[in-house]
């Protein structure tokens, strides 16, 4: 019972923690419009510039072809072929492979360079550094044993509580829903604390 309403407050707490989730994922949507947004500017930006280098007669930048379709995942491939004077489905053959770097999706700030053969690849998430990878497994770990010794230590130290309340022939006090209130007990219907029920 006690570890069953223990479960219900973590259940609580996620509910809770998902509310300011949703705050983070409204904030992160808003900001992606403005760059799907400011994404389509730089497309007619490219297709201006693509006719001027078709009238010019000088080919398009390759490298600067290549960062576009490495580097910026949110502008279209057909907006990188305009300038290029490429087919759509030309584009991907000519850019071959590529490398990305990004910053490391982790706290170090490092950036991290990684292969990959498509755009969907590059446009994954944030990936972490091995140091970090290694940093959040090490740290979930040292977490969930602490959560246990905090378990184990918690309900001992109430069941001594309550075992010299008996013994001085004080009453337990009553069970009462208010989850983290110290000196509140789940008891069974002979007011017995179900902590010293074995
Ligand atoms: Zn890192």
């Amino acid at each position: 019972m006690a570890d069953e309403d223990a479960l219900s407050r973590e259940y609580e707490q996620v509910t809770q923690m998902l509310d300011a989730l949703d705050t983070a994922i409204a904030e992160r949507d808003t900001a992606k419009a403005r760059a799907t947004a400011t994404a389509r500017a730089v497309g007619r930006q490219l297709e201006r510039l693509g006719y001027l280098a078709r009238i010019v007669g000088i080919p398009f930048d390759r490298e600067l072809a290549r960062r576009l379709y490495w580097d910026y995942p949110d502008l279209l491939v057909s907006e990188i072929a305009h300038p290029m004077g490429a087919h759509v489905s030309s584009v991907a053959r000519e850019m071959g492979n590529g490398a990305v770097e990004r910053p490391c999706g982790g706290a170090c700030g490092r950036i991290i360079t990684w292969q990959v053969s498509s755009r969907t690849d590059a446009r994954k998430q944030a990936r972490l550094c091995p140091e970090c990878s290694a940093e959040l497994e090490a740290r979930r770990a040292q977490r969930f044993a602490e959560w246990q010794v905090e378990r184990v230590r918690g309900s001992e130290d109430d069941r001594q509580m309550l075992r010299e309340a008996l013994e001085r022939g004080g009453e337990p006090r009553r069970y009462a829903e208010f989850p983290g209130v110290p000196g509140t007990w789940a008891v069974d219907e002979n007011g017995v604390p179900l902590v010293l029920i074995d």
